[in-house]
């Protein structure tokens, strides 16, 4: 079995993009400016800011995080949103989610300048990514499209399973891997939590993608000899022989799907970093389409 190692594929990308930034930077360009919003104190969206921070210094881009109390109204962030639309030097916005209650997420991110919408949340860059037009794909799926082009995975033909249909995951997900395209041309089933007999669509995958959040959901009796498996899920689980006091578990069982599948990514270091690197390249494209 093959382990699809997303760290390695990451490390690859993240070198190839500082290469071209720091081009950027010899010919005297300004570089691409990722912009987050981050209302409250929640500690997993700390983390994710953080590492978006992080990765942006990493391959030279600018960063900006506005951080709010979450006792912040939303027309104050509606108003942030609106000085970042117009702001020459921001590339990219992402509104980091879930917000606080008072605060309507639709407003927000449908306030967001289309041609900033790095997340690919937005109404319009959804209706694009459906009708096949150029757009931002949310960073989760493009990250899943470029393991599965790094990897050289056929596609075309086969049969995908999606199980779970958010709009940032599994819906756009499914859309993608039934386009007409190298690494789409799927006959596409997309599953949920109402799916009856879930197993037996599960069992007909030659592609399984797993993003539903239930820790080790997928077991390897449920799949077909030979599947490739791309685990998306990311649950903290409590341990407490942890120093952390918690391990991250994915949607599948990886070590009794190991004997069944022929490649699987791994959790962590296997669909989350090209999450990570989704959001860059959107960041990028956004920045040369406006110089
Ligand atoms: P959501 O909670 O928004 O959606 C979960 C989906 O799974 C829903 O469509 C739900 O169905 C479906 N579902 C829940 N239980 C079952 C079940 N028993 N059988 C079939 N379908 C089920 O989650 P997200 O899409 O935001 O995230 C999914 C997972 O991926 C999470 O663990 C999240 O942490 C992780 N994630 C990882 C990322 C990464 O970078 N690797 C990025 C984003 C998310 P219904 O619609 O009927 O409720």
């Amino acid at each position: 079995m093959q382990i699809l190692n997303g760290l390695q594929v990451a490390k690859t990308i993240k070198e190839q993009i500082t290469q071209e930034v720091n081009t950027l930077k010899q010919k005297g360009l300004r570089v691409p400016h990722l912009a987050a919003i981050l209302v409250g104190s929640d500690g997993a969206s700390q983390t994710y800011v953080n590492s978006k921070e992080a990765d942006c210094k990493q391959v030279g881009f600018d960063s900006s995080v506005f951080r709010y109390d979450e006792t912040a109204t939303e027309q104050e962030i509606l108003d942030k949103v609106e000085e970042i639309n117009n702001n020459p030097n921001i590339d990219g916005l992402i509104v980091q989610l879930p917000l606080p209650k008072h605060i309507s997420e639709l407003k927000v991110t449908q306030m967001i300048n289309a041609e900033k919408d790095v997340d690919g949340f937005h109404t319009i860059s959804l209706g694009k990514l459906l009708k096949g037009e150029d757009t931002f794909i949310p960073a989760t799926p493009y990250g899943i499209l470029m393991m599965l082009e790094l990897y050289n995975i056929e596609t075309t033909g086969k049969h995908c399973v999606v199980v779970g249909r958010s709009n940032i995951v599994g819906r756009p997900m499914s859309v993608l891997m039934s386009q007409n395209t190298k690494y789409g041309n799927c006959t596409v089933t997309l599953t949920h939590s109402k799916t009856q007999n879930l197993e037996s669509f599960v069992q007909q995958a030659d592609i399984v993608i797993a993003a539903l959040g239930k820790p080790e959901f997928i077991k390897g009796s449920m799949l077909k000899q030979g599947a490739i498996v791309i685990d998306v899920g990311i649950t903290r689980v409590e341990d407490s022989s942890n120093p952390k006091g918690y391990i991250l578990k994915g949607d599948v069982d990886f070590e009794d799907v190991k004997e069944i599948a022929s490649a699987v990514t791994p959790v962590p270091g296997g669909v989350g970093p090209l999450t990570r690197i989704g959001l860059l390249k959107n960041t990028f494209k956004s920045y040369l389409k406006s110089n």
